[in-house]
């Protein structure tokens, strides 16, 4: 399998980092998708280090929307040549969240359309994270990229899902579909085309049930995708062979 999100360079694994992906390559996740956000700019390379250090990893760069009142002109150079980089397989996380506000919510708006725009020049998909800012999400979209890409920890409904889809994305369920309350998100996760849908933990948060509370690590993708397979009545090992297929197709065209 291939968890397509996870934060492996957070502190919260600098005691036993190398454990953490035993386990995860002992439960079958062959690859993970180290999301290069670190703790912003002006370091982009926070995924890149770990692809470096571990073949099991690709990395992505970009600057995460808590962090866009840090970008700079040099941020966003740093990112073009970052994404030129083979073991670079997306731009991402970019996007909103007006949930925390910890940015502007304007400089968010102009830092995400800056990243869209290196990168549909890298010819990259962008992972994309929206907390309570469906809205204006789908309308940058819309107005700034003609590309495909991940909605990352998928929280929405059927009508989200569409709108998602209709974009060309792909939907990356995260641990929180296995939540008991989540019925919105799990109808969507009925529905998606089984081509277009992703696993991720975005480790170390969001464990899914019955890990749920405790710290997210990469094995534990594996709960997900049997949350996904009873919901949509399809057995484990289609669910994992769909997602590792879909994630192939997106996201590794240019580099292998
Ligand atoms: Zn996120
Ligand atoms: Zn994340």
């Amino acid at each position: 399998m291939i968890d397509s999100h996870c934060h492996l360079d957070s502190d919260q694994f600098d005691s036993d980092r190398d454990a953490v992906i035993e386990r995860a390559l002992a439960a079958g996740v062959e690859k993970m998708v180290a999301i290069g956000t670190g703790n912003g700019p002006p370091d982009l390379e926070a995924g890149i280090r770990l692809a470096d250090r571990y073949d099991c990893f690709y990395a992505t760069a970009g600057v995460h929307p808590h962090d866009a009142a840090k970008a700079a002109t040099a941020t966003f150079d740093e990112l073009a040549r970052l994404l030129t980089n083979p073991k670079v397989v997306a731009a991402g996380e970019i996007g909103l969240d007006y949930h925390y506000d910890f940015s502007p919510r304007e400089v968010q708006r102009d830092v995400f359309i800056e990243q869209m725009r290196i990168a549909a020049a890298a010819q990259k998909p962008i992972v994309i994270h929206t907390r309570e800012a469906w809205a204006d999400t789908i309308a940058l979209l819309h107005q700034h990229w003609t590309g495909s890409g991940i909605m990352h920890c998928f929280a929405g409904g059927p009508e989200e899902a569409r709108q998602a889809l209709d974009l060309g994305f792909y939907l990356s369920f995260g641990g929180i579909v296995t939540f008991p309350k989540a019925l919105d998100i799990q109808q969507a996760a009925r529905i998606a085309p089984a081509d277009r849908i992703l696993v991720e933990t975005d480790a170390p948060y969001l464990a899914p049930v019955p890990k749920r509370g405790k710290r997210n690590e990469p094995a534990f993708v594996i709960e997900t995708a049997r949350k996904l397979a009873e919901l949509r009545g399809e057995t484990l090992e289609h669910i994992e062979a769909a997602t590792t297929e879909n994630f192939r197709r997106l996201c590794l065209r240019y580099t292998q």
